[in-house]
């Protein structure tokens, strides 16, 4: 049995830990602290069982036309994915060739560097924001010339650090490849870069979104993302025939809909990260100013980032932890219920 020499070599993506006990509190995975719309159980109730029995719409044709709607777009332009995670593992196998390389800013999402070694590809990473030390203007710095294919997260993660729309314009028209914005955190934020996806002058740039964060549906595994027309064709070509299930369609759908609930509890989030930043800095933590639904920080010295994770889990309180130069120093929590930050900031105190 031969197994490719560089699978062989691979470490393999650690996703955040999945904790059968309901009884703890989550802050380790970016979840939404929020029911998913009660429109979601409506559906869930009324499926009929014999949808089932057949295949489902290979091209999501009524969410993809939804999505096109509210952006103002066709929906030519829109895919629609088994979570942004397929979107992101197709777009690397569409957009790269063998001896050109993925980028993306470091730290960023660490399943990107996993991704360009399952293509056996090298992955180029650019030091920036508060975490790396330095921050690079992404308009200027000096680009690989093999770089085919740019992930580029806003607002990052795990840093929360958001790049001005324009910023990320002015990379994208100098950027010979293809810009994919992982905008998995954007509906967090005081802005988006989705006018650059469905300008009609766009050449290379991607925009994606997914329904795992502010739509509290990451169980359901559903993304999106609009771009120029023969990207998102390149991206139909290669995709499973049937990547998105019946249920998860109709239930993404109802939830897309409910524009007054997905708002409703985007702002809840956002108040609670205000005002959880302010109290966690109160307790002499370097809080990197977030836009999006958790806040990577610093404990203040001699208190360890390690130690406190560790602790934490004892107390049944989950957050996520990422050894690494430029990550080891800090946590990343995920804003919960202003009940579950006030059991966190507690137990903290306790440590
Ligand atoms: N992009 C970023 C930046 C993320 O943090 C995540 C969640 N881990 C994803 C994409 C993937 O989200 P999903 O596959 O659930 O849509």
């Amino acid at each position: 049995m031969k197994i490719a020499r560089h699978i062989r070599s691979l470490e393999g993506y650690v996703p955040g830990e999945q904790p059968r006990s309901r009884r703890v509190i989550k802050l380790n995975t970016n979840e939404n602290p929020y029911p998913p719309s009660p429109k979601c159980s409506k559906v869930l109730a009324s499926f009929d069982l014999d949808r089932l029995r057949r295949y489902p719409d290979p091209n999501c044709s009524a969410l993809a036309e939804a999505i096109a709607k509210a952006n103002g777009t066709t929906a030519d332009r829109v895919f629609v994915g088994n979570g942004s995670d397929e979107i992101l593992s197709l777009c690397a196998r569409a957009f790269v060739e063998n001896d050109e390389s993925i980028g993306s800013l470091d730290p960023s999402y660490s399943l990107y560097k996993t991704l360009a070694a399952i293509r056996d590809v090298k992955w180029v990473g650019l030091p920036s924001g508060r975490a790396a030390g330095t921050d690079i203007d992404i308009r200027r710095t000096p680009l690989d010339d093999r770089l085919a294919l740019f992930l580029l997260t806003n607002p990052n993660a795990p840093t929360g650090e958001f790049r001005e729309p324009a910023s990320v314009a002015a990379f994208a028209r100098r950027f010979k490849g293809v810009v994919l914005v992982d905008e998995a955190y954007a509906d967090f934020a005081c802005a988006n870069c989705m006018s650059l996806a469905t300008a009609p002058r766009n050449r290379n740039v991607i925009v994606m979104r997914t329904f795992s964060k502010s739509y509290s549906l990451a169980g359901l595994r559903v993304g999106y993302c609009i771009g120029p027309r023969d990207l998102i064709e390149a991206l139909y070509k290669i995709k499973d025939s049937y990547n998105v299930d019946a249920v998860a369609q109709s239930v993404a759908l109802a939830a897309f809909n409910d524009r007054v609930y997905h708002g409703k509890t985007v702002a809840k989030v956002v108040k609670t990260r205000r005002a959880f930043s302010a109290a966690l800095e109160k307790l002499g933590w370097d809080v990197i100013p977030s836009e999006a639904n958790f806040v990577f920080a610093k404990p203040p010295a001699p208190q360890k980032a390690k130690d406190i994770f560790a602790r934490l889990k004892e107390k049944s309180i989950f957050v996520r932890y990422f050894p690494g130069p430029l990550t080891g120093d800090r946590l990343r929590i995920t804003i919960g219920t202003d009940a579950e930050m006030a059991v966190f900031l507690t137990a903290l105190k306790g440590i």
